[in-house]
């Protein structure tokens, strides 16, 4: 699944290529949206800006109306020149949103539909939303008391719970648990208040680090990393290196597939150990 990264990215790049651009054609395979385009035309619009809200992604042109889009596990956006080959089979296309310079095509995306302000303000998912680790202002306070009233639930759960916490994905659950040092599988309730506020920490400063200047491209996961390394394939601590030795201590990377999308979960048994193991007191 797309992590909030991959969407503010292509949010943001989406906005450089369109902003106050006239849409000259708009497409789609989707029923509803067509309906829309129909009866009050996307032709002749501006696009007034796109943003990433959490991990929806919100087109918004003049005359007050937001196309919101949720990328889910496949969805992507592509940006071409007119004319320009695309780089995806046209039968995964979805959305095709035209001005003269761009051509934004939405491919697999699985979530769209048109809303006004009024009705986005009050849409259901976007209201539940926690925290967002890339806005402007993040309220690091709101998200530590949201995923504290989840005492039962595990913290990679609860990290990739998107109404305590905008943002994160498979891939960062994984290194910023690494990183804080806490198994996966520790509840809520036997984490100290300190450890919380270093998983904030870190996935408010990781997220930030890897929405930097590679903004190239929309393709997700492209060169992320945690490590701080330059090298290609040392950029992640522990995700996608399930039997490789961990970096720090040797010991071999865990995997850990569950639930209905086959979540992954990384960690270093040794780096981070479990609550319900007593670590050999040391001498
Ligand atoms: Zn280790």
């Amino acid at each position: 699944m797309p992590e909030g990264d991959t969407i503010f990215r292509a949010a943001r790049t989406l906005h450089r290529a369109l902003a106050t651009r006239t849409v000259t054609a708009f497409e789609s395979v989707y029923p509803a949206l067509t309906r829309v385009d129909v009866d009050t035309p996307l032709a002749g619009r501006q696009v007034a800006a796109v943003q990433a809200r959490g991990k929806h992604l919100l087109i918004e042109f003049t005359g007050d109306l937001i196309l919101r889009t949720h990328m889910r596990m496949h969805g992507s956006w592509h940006l071409y020149r007119p004319g320009e080959r695309w780089q995806r089979p046209r039968r995964d296309m979805r959305i095709v949103v035209s001005t003269a310079a761009f051509v934004a095509v939405g491919f697999n995306i699985p979530e769209a539909e048109f809303v006004d302000a009024a009705g986005l303000a009050r849409h259901r998912q976007l209201a539940a939303l926690g925290p967002d680790l890339l806005a402007a202002a993040f309220d690091r306070a709101e998200a530590s008391r949201r995923l504290r009233a989840r005492p039962d639930d595990t913290i990679a759960d609860v990290l990739l719970n998107q109404r305590v916490l905008a943002g994160i994905g498979n891939v960062f659950k994984s290194e910023i648990l690494f990183m804080a040092r806490v198994h996966p599988r520790t509840r809520v309730r036997d984490i100290t208040a300190d450890a919380v506020e270093r998983i904030l920490a870190i996935a408010a400063q990781q997220l930030r680090a890897n929405v930097g200047a590679r903004d190239r491209t929309l393709a997700p996961a492209a060169g992320r990393r945690t490590t701080g390394s330059l090298h290609p394939s040392k950029g992640l601590w522990v995700y996608g290196r399930a039997g490789e030795p961990c970096r720090i201590c040797g010991t071999a990377v865990r995997l850990e597939k569950d639930g209905a999308d086959a979540r992954l979960t990384y960690w270093c048994d040794c780096c981070q150990p479990g609550v319900s193991r007593t670590r050999p007191a040391v001498g």
